[in-house]
């Protein structure tokens, strides 16, 4: 990404969401049960299909950087007691979606591998006894490359799980000490090749960009280090570096001050230059993917959304999430179940949804998320087609938003002609910075577009 220089992305960079969901999951509020429970039962009567995750939090040790939600712990007991909460939660989601078909299966944390090849092996028993898996439903899972064993593999493998995410973040041993993450690229290399030899066919590698003592000569060897993995996806997050809201995160600094927006984009741009002329293709906001991957097809075929865990190929339009903290999300609501285990498991246990807050989307809400979404997922919309599709005119509905776009020239223009939206090659990277304009929740807090005087929310992260 040669013509965009780095100093003319970090003076366009604020703070804003990252739009895995819309609206963020900072404007969830007291959401009563039963509209839940309703929504659930509508999934089942009409049978619609849906996307299932399951949420794990256990973690061996504690990242410093980590903005998970996550129980540190080498306690493995605890898995198997999590285990027969999920297992009760699932039977209570199946009672409401009944026979409704499941086209995708998701397992997130924290540290899946946490649990124990035979918990491993129950659980994925445990989905396909509770919901009505389609025979051809993806597989996928998380999975640490410290702590993950060849039996959790084999398990995984007969489940028919096919990709694989995995954290590298950074192999350098002096940003690694700084993070409290220490991971060699043998360890990695490992389980890339066990992970293919047992047959999965879509493995993505996480690195993180903006941490303590990264230098563009580290960071360019990490980088390296990774393409040499010959990942199908390679996801390229900045550090949200957010201590007023994870205090360990305070840690971090202790080895050194986090990069400030200048060195964030010199490293963002100088990853893209790498990944790119290593062939991946740059998807969205922050994947790159390999021409003949799963992801890459899809997002040729405008097939790619944006959900809590990033980017994925279409599958469904309903997320139901299991487990503590877990996100569900269907076209007409949002709902997060407790944060903490106490009381997710003092729900389920009474056998009540645990459902701590939510959204349920208004009209205004679902044609802002899909303009969103496609500005997030394609870098650009035709606004005119998404407007018609929810029964308004684009040109007055959003006359306001149109006319910031003009404002905003470096990073998208408004074509009056087709009434799109596109983003620059600039915008795209700060794509961020362009749904903004259309978040109405931004505009209430004062947060918008994001630029130079505007205010700047705290509660979200760089958008580099
Ligand atoms: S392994 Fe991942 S989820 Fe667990 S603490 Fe580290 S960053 Fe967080």
């Amino acid at each position: 990404m040669r013509d965009v220089a780095a100093s003319c992305l970090a003076e366009y960079a604020s703070r804003g969401p990252r739009y895995t969901s819309y609206p963020p999951a900072t404007e969830f509020g007291p959401l009563a049960l039963d509209q839940v429970q309703d929504e659930l039962t509508g999934i089942g009567e009409r049978s619609e299909p849906f996307s299932l995750y399951l949420h794990v939090p256990f973690c061996r040790s504690l990242c410093w950087y980590c903005g998970c939600n996550v129980i540190a712990t080498r306690d493995t007991d605890r898995g198997v007691a999590y285990l027969e909460q999920l297992t009760t939660e699932m039977a209570m989601l199946a009672s409401y979606v009944r026979r409704a078909p499941v086209t995708e299966i998701a397992i997130g944390g924290g540290s899946p591998n946490f649990l124990e090849p035979h918990s491993l092996r129950a659980m994925i028993a445990a989905i396909d006894h509770s919901f009505a898996v389609a025979p051809d439903a993806r597989r996928s899972i998380e999975l640490d490359p410290r702590s993950t064993a060849s039996a959790q593999i084999d398990v995984l493998a007969a489940g028919r799980f096919r990709s694989l995410s995995m954290g590298v973040q950074d192999f350098s041993e002096a940003v690694q000490e700084a993070i409290h993450r220490h991971q060699s690229k043998l360890q990695t290399q490992w389980l890339v090749d066990r992970a293919r030899a047992a047959g999965f066919d879509d493995i993505n590698v996480d690195v993180v960009y903006g941490l303590p003592l990264q230098t563009e000569a580290s960071f360019r060897r990490t980088l390296d280090a990774v393409i040499a993995l010959d990942p199908d996806r390679i996801a390229l997050f900045g550090y949200a570096h957010l201590p007023s809201k994870l205090p360990h995160q305070r840690l971090v600094e202790r080895a050194g001050r986090v990069l400030d927006r200048y060195e964030r984009a010199t490293l963002l741009v100088l990853a893209i230059d790498e990944l790119t002329a290593a062939g991946y293709l740059h998807l969205g906001l922050d994947h790159f993917a390999k021409p003949d991957s799963r992801l890459a097809r899809a997002a040729a075929e405008r097939r790619m959304v944006r959900t809590f865990q990033g980017y994925a190929e279409h599958r469904a339009d309903a997320v139901l999430g299991v487990g503590m903290s877990a996100i569900s999300s269907t076209p007409r609501m949002h709902w997060q179940n407790h944060a903490e285990l106490a009381p997710w498991q003092r729900d389920v246990a009474d056998r009540i949804l645990p459902v701590e807050r939510g959204k349920r989307l208004d009209a205004d809400d679902q044609v802002r998320r899909a303009i969103i979404g496609l500005l997030m997922c394609n870098g650009e919309v035709e606004l005119g087609r998404v407007a018609a599709d929810h029964g308004i005119d684009a040109v007055s509905y959003f006359a306001r938003e149109i006319a910031e776009i003009a404002g905003l020239d470096a990073l998208a223009t408004y074509d009056a002609g087709d009434r799109a939206i596109r983003t620059t090659p600039l915008g795209r990277l700060l794509v961020r910075n362009v749904c903004m304009v259309f978040d109405r929740y931004q505009r209430t807090a004062g947060g918008l577009p994001g630029m130079a005087g505007a205010v700047q929310p705290t509660q979200f992260s760089s958008t580099i």
